[in-house]
Order: structure tokens, then sequence, then C-alpha cells
């Protein structure tokens, strides 16, 4: 082990106390005695104030009797029979007085927001049921124990409380099961890496103590049962990615996902999990639907646990229910991780308003991924006004998708927006009028993944633009398009 320079301090001793019953003196009447008693309430402790006067609240828990309030000015009587002290007030005369009668007594004292002169500190901590985390930085940084509590904070749902409450519970059955320490640490980490914590984050208590019972009662020699979390990537930028997703991520032994997916998402999973591309490259094929059920069901099988990780959302043109019928016919748990939508995600990077009270009362999210598709669509019904449209997978459809627009009744001066590479640092937004959209398209070259929205609402992107290069409005020279454009921006600017 490296040598602790000399300057450094010896490190403060943790303990976790139960105070249940025992009594604690607060000093100090204020909202910063309240936020101590608080916790101290909940620990169980029988908390006496001592302070001339409370406020509101604690004088109202002073009246229901759940804490005993001490009138008048700090004497030190009032640390009799205490087994802690806590010094809340704004004198620090009154605070060093605290703190020294209790040194006298040895009664453990901390004094407010001032860690040189307190004999205990209260990390910064973080609950989970019964579970705790404490963080210290020994009383010199403290807004650095609070940035790792931020940080650590997203990485713990619920679902640890849930375990915590769950084991604590089947205490007894555990170490009958497992009397030896070995074979107990290799039997919680089998059970930790089954279904268990998956099926409380569910919120499927009942199933959840099947697993349990399940786990206990497997032979020792069989393997763990894997799981596949179906999760959306999001559009590209990391920060949208879900925290739940996040955290399965972090759990994950193999990741099978698409091409969509971005780099800086992946950077996020695990370190060691496998990753798998079965993206599918415009023409090549890539993996079929079936061969990629078929990969996800044998990496289950063999007791992974598995993250589908695709572009967006899952269950928006993604798949996500196919492939979800395949692991439900194989017997495979699941579960399914939500992400931000390419229409969404587009539309608030270009800053673009899906909806409007004077423009848009509805959104229709619609495919445009080759002919047969386009011909499918209800093009009355998305010709019609008030709605915004959101074209997914249709770079190569705009001249058809015009054309049928402008046919069944659609203004031909109806503002579009193009977004390409949306929320990603090379995002760029094209907006003019439908009927040169085409010819706007062409002229900058716009290639997937590209997502269109059709609708009043487009021609905003000129006003609320805030992210990445500013939108082109303009085709390359020799086009007519400049002119019709003023006609958007006349929009944008009555919007
Ligand atoms: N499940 C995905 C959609 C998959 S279909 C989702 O929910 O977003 C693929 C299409 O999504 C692309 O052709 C494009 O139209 C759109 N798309 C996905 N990511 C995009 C991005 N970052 N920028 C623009 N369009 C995107």
């Amino acid at each position: 082990m490296p040598a602790i320079p000399q300057t450094t301090l010896p490190p403060l001793f943790p303990l976790f106390a139960d105070l249940r019953g025992r009594r604690v003196l607060v000093v100090g009447g204020g909202g910063v005695a309240q936020r101590k008693c608080e916790a101290l309430l909940e620990a169980g402790a029988h908390v006496v104030v001592g302070a001339l006067e409370l406020a509101p609240t604690l004088a109202h828990w002073a009246r229901q009797g759940r804490i005993e309030h001490l009138a008048g000015d700090f004497t030190p009587a009032w640390l009799d029979d205490a087994w802690l002290a806590i010094a809340a007030t704004d004198d620090p005369a009154i605070n060093h007085a605290v703190i020294a009668v209790a040194d006298a007594r040895r009664i453990w004292a901390n004094a407010v927001d001032d860690a040189e002169i307190s004999r205990f500190h209260m990390p910064a901590r973080i609950t989970r049921g019964s579970l705790q985390i404490a963080i210290s930085s020994g009383g010199g940084a403290p807004m650095l124990a609070r940035l790792v509590r931020e940080q650590l904070e997203t990485q713990f749902d619920e679902s640890f409380g849930a375990l915590a409450e769950l084991l604590t519970r089947h205490r007894q059955r555990i170490r009958a099961r497992w009397p030896d320490m070995d074979a107990r640490r290799r039997g919680f980490s089998r059970l930790l890496a089954g279904p268990l914590q998956a099926l409380l984050r569910r919120r499927q208590h009942i199933a959840a103590e099947h697993a349990f019972d399940q786990a206990l009662r497997a032979d020792d020699a069989l393997a763990v049962r894997g799981s596949v979390a179906l999760v959306g990537a999001g559009p590209g930028d990391p920060g949208l990615l879900t925290l739940r997703g996040l955290r399965v991520l972090n759990e994950a032994d193999v990741i099978l996902h698409d091409r969509l997916v971005s780099d800086e998402v992946l950077a996020l999973a695990r370190r060691d999990a496998e990753r798998i591309s079965v993206g599918k490259q415009a023409g090549d094929g890539g993996h079929s639907q079936s061969r990629i059920n078929a990969l996800l069901i044998e990496h289950a099988r063999a007791g992974k646990r598995v993250v589908r990780l695709k572009g967006g959302d899952a269950f928006v043109f993604g798949r996500g229910g196919e492939e979800l019928e395949a692991l439900q016919a194989a017997g495979i748990p699941f579960e399914v991780v939500p992400g931000i939508t390419a229409a969404l995600a587009c539309a608030a990077y270009a800053g673009i308003p899906l909806t409007h009270r004077a423009h848009a009362q509805s959104l229709q999210l619609v495919t445009a991924h080759g002919q047969d598709s386009l011909d499918r669509l209800d093009w009355p019904s998305l010709a019609a006004g008030n709605q915004t449209l959101a074209f997914y997978m249709g770079v190569a459809g705009l001249e058809r998708i015009r054309e049928q627009l402008i046919e069944h009744g659609r203004a031909p001066d109806t503002p579009f927006a193009l977004v390409e590479n949306g929320s990603r640092p090379e995002q760029r937004v094209i907006v003019g009028p439908l009927s040169d959209m085409p010819l706007l398209a062409r002229s900058h070259d716009v290639r997937a993944p590209a997502l269109l929205i059709v609708g009043e609402v487009a021609a905003l992107a000129l006003r609320l633009h805030w992210f990445a290069s500013e939108p082109l409005t303009t085709a390359g020279a020799g086009c007519d398009a400049t002119a019709r454009l003023a006609c958007v921006a006349d929009i944008a600017k009555a919007a």
C-alpha cells in the first residue's frame, strides 16, 4: 500500500448507529435543526429540541408529541441522558459551548457546518429501504461528497430497497440453506444474477418471491437463468439514454445492437460486456430478423443477461414487438426500457414543437420505408390540415411524399423540416416549403438517418433553433427555391 502523506489526517471511522428510543439533543429551532430532527425521527430516536423558539413545523411536531421541546437558553442540563447531540444554531458561540459540554461528558456531538469542532459527521447518503450508502469527505469537501452522491443516486434504482427488504425477511432461510460462508457467497451471486431483481423492478413481488424460492431450492450446480432487456438507446446523444437504460447496460453480459445506436451510448455499457452488431446496412440485408431472434434466445439460454439495444424506442418502427413474441414463445423472461424516439428528439433538437395551439392539434408518426409502405398509407388523412406529420425512413421517398400530400390537398407552401443526424454534433436541419422539398434535400445531399417533419410547426425551426448549425433554407446556386422560402419565414413570424 502506498504511504499516506504526513499531512493527511486519519480517516473518520464510519458507523451506523441504532438510535431507536435513544435520547438525542438538537440545539436550535430553525430550518437546519428541523432537517436534522427529520433524519433522527426517521431513525426512531427520541428527539429533544432545545431552543428559545421553534419554527412552525417544529412547533407543530412538539404539539403532536413527536419531539420534546426544552424552551430557553442552552444549559448543560439539556445533555442529561443524551446519547448524541447536534448543535444547529446560527450562533457559533452556542455551538462551541454545546460541543465543549458534550466533550466533557463523552457524548458524541456535531456542530452543523463546522467540521473542525464536530466529533461526528453526518454523511451524504443514498437510501433504498434499509440499504444505505453513506459518503464522507471527512468534512473537508462536502460538495464533493454531494457530487458523488448525485452520481451514485442514478445507479441504484428502487429495486435495491425491495431487494434489501426481501433478503432481510428471509435471512434465516438463507443462512440455513448455505450454512457455509463460501457456499453462501456463491449462492448469493447466483441469486442476484437471476431474474429476482428484474422482477422487483417490474413490481412483480409475488413472482419475485417464487424466483427466490426457486433459487433457494435450485441445485447449486445448475446454471443461472438468462434474460433479455429490450432497451431504447435514443437518437444518438448519450444524454438522452434513460437512467434505467443505463443501469441495465451496466449489468449486461451481452449487447446486441443496431447500427443506429451511437458509439457514445455503447461506450456507457459495462466494459467487459460482449458487443454484437446486428445492424442492417442498406442493401446487405444484415442479420435477418429470425437470426436476431435466434441469437437473443441462444444467449439468454446460456444464462446471460442480454441487452437488445435499439435506436430511438424499440416499439416505434423498431420491431420490438416481434422480438418479444419470439422470446415469449421461447419462455425467456424479458423487460422493456423505453427510449426517446427520433420524432421527439429531432423535433426538440431542431426547435420544432410537434403540437401547437395555433397550428397542430395532432401528430402522426409515419413509416415511409419503401414503395410498398408508401402505397399503403392513408394519404387523404395525412394531407388533412391542423396536424404534424413525422416521417421515419423517408429520405428515398421524398418525391412521392410531396406528390401525394399535395395531390390530396395539403398546401404546396406547407413548411417541412428534414432533420439529419438529429441530436448528434453533426446534426443538419433543412427547412422549406413542401413543394421544394425533394430539390432542397438533393441539393444538400441529405442522407439517412433523417426524419421528415411536415406541418406549419416546421417553420418554427427558423426561430427556435438552438442546437448545432443554423437551419439551411436555400438550395444551391441556380435554384429558384429562395423566393418561395419567404412564405415559410412569414409563417414562422406569425406563429
Ligand atoms: N426505433 C427508432 C426508429 C427506427 S427506424 C426510433 O424510435 O427512433 C429508422 C429511422 O428513424 C431513420 O430512417 C430515421 O428516419 C429515424 N431516425 C433515427 N435516429 C435518427 C436521428 N438521430 N436523426 C434523424 N432521424 C433518425
